[in-house]
């Protein structure tokens, strides 16, 4: 099931992306595996799948520690300053830095560790209370701070669009983080990249990506609905 699943998932977005002219191989799909047990990341592991995502710190370590080839996992919950040491060296990339004060933890504890941490920056577009992220005209001024720090290799942006029942009511939110991305390019800033833009979910990948996504993070469609309650 998970395996046809991600197959149908893939071959939706290569034909998504010809359509709008895009290269598919430009565009990654993250396997969000959160509450889901190791024995489905398995699976996807047979098939050469190598990206997966989860919000949760111990989850991930968890996983980490225990799949049976080296793979990808990238943080894409919300990231606590006290939990940065835990994942800092086994997060591929950090999708939801949205503070100065978690920037400067995951400073310091990449530099302790003598790594690169390769990040986004969340951006709450839709400017909605129940989620975490920088308002649209907080990134600029919050990347040219921590551009500076050495330890720390901004790659990008992400976002969570709400959820809504058309995918088409969060083209405009897809949309604006584009352009956000291109404001920022046109900045030159030292040390920042937007090679990836993080946008895109069960609901509305499509849509992302006919608006420029790069990374797509889709978990229900792969793994089927989650259960919190176990
Ligand atoms: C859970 C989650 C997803 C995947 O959501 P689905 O609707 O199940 O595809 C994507 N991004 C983030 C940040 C999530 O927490």
């Amino acid at each position: 099931m998970v395996v046809d699943n991600y197959k149908t998932v893939r071959q939706e977005i290569d034909k998504t992306a010809r359509k709008c002219g895009r290269d598919p191989s430009e565009i990654t799909l993250i396997a969000v595996s959160k509450t889901k047990p190791l024995s489905d990341i398995e699976k996807l592991i047979d098939i050469g799948v190598e990206d997966y995502g989860e919000n949760k710190v111990q989850e991930l370590c968890d996983k980490y520690e225990n799949v049976s080839k080296p793979v990808r996992f990238h943080l894409i919950g919300h990231l606590q300053t006290n939990k940065v040491k835990y994942v800092v060296d086994k997060a591929c990339l950090i999708h939801s830095v949205d503070s100065v004060k978690l920037a400067k933890e995951i400073q310091k504890e990449a530099c302790k560790k003598n790594i690169i941490a390769e990040i986004l920056i969340e951006v709450n577009v839709a400017e909605e209370d129940t989620k975490f992220g920088l308002k649209v005209n907080e990134v600029i001024p919050f990347i040219e701070e921590i551009s500076s720090y050495s330890n720390i290799h901004v790659n990008g942006l992400m976002t969570i669009a709400p959820f809504v029942e058309n995918p088409d009511d969060n083209r405009k939110y897809f949309r604006t983080l584009k352009q956000l991305s291109l404001d920022i390019i046109s900045k030159n800033i030292d040390n920042v990249n937007m090679n990836i833009l993080s946008m895109g979910m069960t609901n509305d990948y499509k849509v992302a990506i006919e608006e420029g996504a790069t990374m797509v993070r889709v978990g229900t469609a792969i793994f089927g609905t989650r259960n919190y309650n176990i």
